[in-house]
Parts: C-alpha cells; sequence; structure tokens
C-alpha cells in the first residue's frame, strides 16, 4: 500500500521501525497532490519546501532515536481560517487575499512542537459560512468519491485532503457542522470537541460562542491522537478549560458492553434519505451486538435548532466581521473619494453574497427594535436545547444519530436556495448550540457508492465516551478501510 493512504498510527509503527523516512512519506503525499490534486481542488495554497524543510528535521530527531512521538513527520492539511506566521490565510475570502498572519495560531503551534509537517492550507467556504465548500472565492473542492459532488463545508477541503490521500490528517473548524458534516460526506471520521476543549487563539472568528477546531482523520485511532496533541487550556483564549486533557487513546479498545444509548426520535425525519436511514439503523445493531443498551430517548426542541442558530450565528458574525474594512490588512478598494466611500467598497468588493447575506441577518437581528424578538428568543431557545441534552444524558452516556440528512449532493444542486442548504445541517447544529463534543464516523455507503456518516454525541468534556464507543464500532466494521477512488 502507497504511504500517502497509511494513517498516522500506521505511518508512527513504520517509522519506529525505521522501515520508512519521513522524507519518503512527504515525497509519496507531494506525489500524490501533484497527481489528483486537479481533480479534486483540496487546498488554497500548499506549502511543500515548507513541509520538506520540517521532513529534515524530523528524520534527524529519528535517526538521533529521540522522537517517535505519534505526530513526528506527519503530512497535516490546515484549513485555511487558522493562522500561521507568514503563511497566507485568508479564509477563502477576496477581503483576506494576500493576508499573512504576523502570528500562529496556538494550535499550530502545539502541532509544530510535536514535529507535524505542514502540507498546506485547503479550501473551504468563505469565513467558514456554508455547508459544501462552494462559498470559496478561490474555486469549488470536490468529493474524492465523485468529483461532479460537493464534498460539504465548510471544511471541505480538509475533508477532501483527508479522503483523497492528500495529507494523513487534517484540522479543521466547526461552527454548526463544519467539521463533521464535510467528513460524513467524505468517509473520514470528523470530530467537533466540546466547546473550551481547545484554543481558539489564531482561528478567523465566526461565530465565537460556537466555533470549535477539531481533526479529521482517517480513523478514530488518529483521531483520538491529533485530539490529545491539539487540547488544553491556553492562557491565550479565556474561553479555553482549565481542565486536565485525558490520554484519549488509552479508552480505545475497552469494551462497550452496558453502555447506554440514546437514539432520539427527533433525527429520524420523513424526507431523509432511505440509504443513510439504512445504515445508521444497521450501526444500531452492531452496537446492540456489541452489548451497548440501547433506548428511545427525546429531544423535543431539536425542529428550532435550526431557526436559532441562523439567528445567534450570523448575529455573531456581523460583529466578528466589522473588523475586515480595508485598513490595517487585507483588500482594500483600489477607488474611493473618502473613508465612508473606501469602507463601504471595500466591503462589497471584498466579501462574497453568502458572507454579505449573514452580516445583513446578523445586523437586522440585533437592531434596536427585533433584538427581543430575535436574538433574545433564539438564545432562550438554545438554553432549551441545552436542558433537553442534559435531561438526556441524565439517562444515557451517548446518543447516536445520522451525521447528515443525506450523501454527498451535485455540486450547484443547493446554490440556488440557501434555506436548502442550511438544513444540510439539521442534525449537527444543536451540537453546537449546546456546547457538546460529537463525532462523525463512517458507517456504509449508498448503491452510488457514496459514504454515509454516523454522528455519536457526548456530555461536556466526555470526548473519552464517544471516542471509546466510536473504536469499537469501527474494529467490528471495514468501512474506514475503504479509500476513494476519485472517479466521476
Ligand atoms: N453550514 C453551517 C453554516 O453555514 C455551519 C458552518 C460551520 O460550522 N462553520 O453556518
Amino acid at each position: 500500500m502507497e504511504l500517502y493512504n497509511l494513517t498516522i498510527h500506521e505511518l508512527n509503527d513504520l517509522l519506529k521501525k525505521k522501515e520508512v523516512t519521513v522524507r519518503e512519506i512527504a515525497e509519496s503525499v507531494f506525489s500524490r497532490i501533484d497527481d489528483v490534486e486537479d481533480k479534486v481542488r483540496a487546498y488554497a495554497c500548499l506549502s511543500a519546501d515548507k513541509a520538506f524543510e520540517q521532513a529534515k528535521k524530523a528524520d534527524m530527531l529519528i535517526r538521533d532515536n529521540t522522537d517517535f512521538s505519534a505526530l513526528n513527520g506527519i503530512p497535516v492539511a490546515i484549513k485555511d481560517n487558522m493562522c500561521t506566521e507568514g503563511i497566507q490565510t485568508t479564509c477563502a475570502s477576496r477581503i483576506l487575499q494576500d493576508f499573512r498572519p504576523p502570528y500562529t495560531a496556538s494550535v499550530i503551534e502545539k502541532l509544530n512542537s510535536r514535529g507535524y509537517l505542514h502540507t498546506g492550507m485547503t479550501n473551504m467556504d468563505e469565513f467558514a459560512m456554508g455547508s459544501s465548500t462552494e462559498n470559496s472565492s478561490y474555486r469549488v473542492t470536490k468529493n474524492p468519491w465523485d468529483i461532479t459532488r460537493v464534498p460539504g463545508g465548510s471544511s471541505g477541503g480538509s475533508a477532501a485532503a483527508v479522503a483523497a490521500g492528500e495529507c494523513i490528517a487534517a484540522l479543521g473548524s466547526d461552527t454548526g457542522g463544519s467539521i463533521r458534516q464535510p467528513a460524513a460526506l467524505c468517509g473520514v471520521v470528523g470530530l467537533k470537541p466540546t466547546y473550551g476543549r481547545v484554543s481558539r487563539y489564531g482561528l478567523v472568528a465566526f461565530a465565537s460562542s460556537l466555533d470549535q477546531i477539531g481533526p479529521l482523520t482517517k480513523d478514530v485511532t488518529d483521531c483520538a491522537i491529533m485530539l490529545k496533541a491539539i487540547s488544553g487550556h491556553d492562557p491565550a483564549d479565556s474561553t479555553s478549560a482549565a481542565i486536565s486533557v485525558p490520554d484519549y487513546q488509552a479508552v480505545l479498545g475497552r469494551d462497550i458492553k452496558g453502555i447506554k444509548l440514546g437514539i432520539p426520535g427527533e433525527y429520524f425525519i420523513s424526507g431523509m434519505d432511505p440509504s443513510v436511514d439504512r445504515s445508521v439503523r444497521e450501526a444500531i445493531k452492531v452496537f446492540e451486538r456489541l452489548g451497548a443498551v440501547i433506548e428511545d430517548i427525546s429531544l423535543p426542541h431539536t425542529e428550532y435548532a435550526v431557526a436559532a442558530y441562523y439567528i445567534i450565528a450570523t448575529a455573531e458574525a456581523s460583529s466578528n466581521l466589522a473588523r475586515y474594512d480595508g485598513v490595517k490588512y487585507g483588500y482594500r478598494t483600489k477607488d474611493a473619494d473618502n473613508l465612508l466611500e473606501m469602507y463601504m467598497k471595500t466591503r462589497d468588493e471584498g466579501f462574497g453574497s453568502e458572507v454579505k447575506r449573514r452580516i445583513m441577518l446578523g445586523t437586522y437581528v440585533l437592531s434596536a427594535g427585533y433584538y427581543d424578538a430575535y436574538y433574545r428568543k433564539a438564545q432562550q431557545v438554545r438554553t432549551l436545547i441545552k436542558r433537553d441534552f442534559d435531561k438526556a444524558f441524565e439517562k444515557v452516556d451517548a446518543i447516536l444519530t445520522p451525521t447528515t440528512p443525506t450523501p454527498a449532493f451535485s455540486i450547484g444542486e443547493k446554490t440556488q436556495d440557501p434555506l436548502q442548504m442550511y438544513l444540510s445541517d439539521i442534525f449537527t447544529i444543536s451540537v453546537n448550540l449546546a456546547g457538546i463534543p460529537a463525532i462523525s464516523i463512517p458507517c456504509g455507503f449508498t448503491e452510488g457508492e457514496l459514504p454515509v456518516g454516523l454522528q455519536i454525541l457526548g456530555k461536556h468534556f466526555d470526548e473519552e465516551r464517544i471516542l471509546q464507543a466510536a473504536y469499537a464500532y469501527e474494529q467490528s466494521t471495514e468501512w474506514h478501510k475503504r479509500r476513494a477512488k476519485i472517479r466521476g
């Protein structure tokens, strides 16, 4: 098997035995990029020189027997909204074109101290607003399983890069589903950590009460390795929690006999794709065979989640995006006669239409006279959604749902209908509103060979439990071993 097709832990085993060098791993991944990137278009920009430079150091540490830790020498792709000093970070937006941050995100510092190789920045929906990567100002990323379809979004570039073997693992960000939904659509593993588990210092803010950074990987073991590497309190981010980080790999392999798993009726809706419904129900049976106790539960406020999210997220975005005014950094219009015109033209020319729609919505729901009717109401609904989960977790240890209502849809299918696009996050959004962790893992394929994702939701700071359950399922199935053929 080609090196680019392997996982972090498989490559680490080979490095420990000195059967491969980091340079060979990097060569394998970059020659794979040469072969398929034209079709997949996962990257916003590549960093081969930096990666080979980092590879030299990683190889030296291995030669001297000083660093065999899991991420030393592993090629990782980074979503284009995490800052690395000197490396172009644009959020796939014209308004940040050519922006080179003067500082590095804490998650990247952490990966750096563990010896990762930076393959490049991955494509995304502009400012992480979208579910298909079609809102990128660069280009549309394609789904490696069928290049006529979307990879999901907004971390579509990261998910596609992992699925296509154009990196070994990747980082994404998730505000309403942007790690889990593309992971499901591309047949990889994606985890949104608990709010506060991972530092957001250096992540370009979209909706600050919802955003989290998390890993996209080929299997659950790699997910545990990446999560451990990026988690923990950071004095530079006051929303990161001062709670110790467990060794996530240590729980993998513990059996799940007697573990209680809740199935919420509200997540099995009419209109759901039959093959998604079938795959998820079969997955539930696998858990039952493994000794889990399956219980029906109810999350009654689920139907209000999308509406509440599009008020809260847009309100926060309208405030966060006010900083892009063309003054200190990023794009500035070429012709303006006065300051006000400069602001207006810069923002008009710099932002794409979905971002403008969100800024307008967010400004509206926060404006005097509408604040109570929309923003305050949405916050109240958010509390009810969180209480639904609190109540459910009194009865069960984790919750199983589909990650998305349908498999990957066709490019262009939903671009004219924002509401249809918003509804593709119907099963992922509540998790962000409640701040709990959730993972998406592959659980089957449609007749058309498109991947289906299973979502496992856990209690606050109980990533261990969802990883344990995900691993048990993964070990008794073969889905995670399939690799995309890049067809279409
Ligand atoms: N698709 C959702 C949105 O457009 C979620 C995006 C995200 O998680 N960043 O807002």
